[in-house]
């Protein structure tokens, strides 16, 4: 315990992982290619389709829907997840994601220096990949070992915004009092309203261009906003500091 800050949970992409705007239509190409060659166009508009409307659900029941799993875009979209095809497009489709999901530089040192001052890192991400995408990503830019407890939305009935979220990522980083631990995002609605209404204080890294259809008005004031991710430690540090 360090103040009154005992853990701080980071969002994924767009906070430890710096945004990049990407064409996720596009980003099926590779897996529709691989799985449906004559069609591949065709499929992964089906894909793109399915992958939205999880994601719309997600935004219009407040995070209660949760996200799901990529298991149930394919399922929308008629692909037969026992085949060979799947498996080999499934490698083609994350090889595409691979250069979009590198860590931020300052990741591993801001870990590194939140650890070594006695605090707890934890994760929550909202997100239809498994677990074992995720564990793969950070083991592979040397993040892995230090996060203490993550919460992938693949694998909770609910998404931020949803409270019950947050305080699953609190349960895994061991933390029984909201006030105790803080939240770093890149969403104002799904990030800092959510973990301000789960009793969180929140950072907000404001360096992602999120499309407009994927954002949700609302009205925030971040307890910190910070013009780097590294900039999180000395945030954190004053509020330890003033307990
Ligand atoms: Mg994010």
């Amino acid at each position: 315990m360090s103040g009154g800050v005992e853990a701080v949970v980071f969002d994924w992409g767009g906070t430890l992982t710096p945004w990049h705007s990407v064409d996720l239509v596009a980003q099926w190409y590779p897996y529709a290619q691989v799985y449906d060659p004559a069609g591949a166009a065709e499929l992964a508009r089906r894909l793109f389709d399915a992958e939205e409307s999880l994601w719309r659900r997600q935004r219009e029941t407040g995070g209660a829907a949760g996200t799901g799993h990529l298991d149930h875009v394919f399922a929308q979209a008629g692909i037969d997840t026992g085949s060979w095809r799947h498996v080999e497009a499934m490698e083609a489709y994350l090889e595409g994601w691979d250069p979009h999901t590198y860590a931020d530089p300052d990741a591993r040192p801001l870990l590194e220096a939140l650890r070594a001052d006695g605090l707890r890192v934890g994760v929550l991400s909202n997100t239809m990949w498994p677990r074992i995408q995720h564990e793969a990503v950070f083991a592979r830019d040397g993040l892995l070992d230090l996060i203490d407890g993550a919460v992938y939305t693949s694998e909770t009935p609910v998404g931020k915004p949803h409270a019950d979220a947050f305080h699953a990522a609190l349960a895994a980083v061991g933390v029984t009092d909201p006030a105790r631990a803080v939240f770093v995002g890149d969403r104002p609605w799904d990030d800092i309203h959510g973990a301000q209404a789960a009793g969180m204080r929140a950072i907000l890294v404001p360096h992602s261009e999120i499309p407009e259809h994927q954002q949700v008005p609302v009205e925030v004031t971040p307890d910190a906003v910070v013009a780097r991710l590294g900039d999180v430690l000395h945030v954190v540090r004053g509020w330890v500091a003033a307990g």
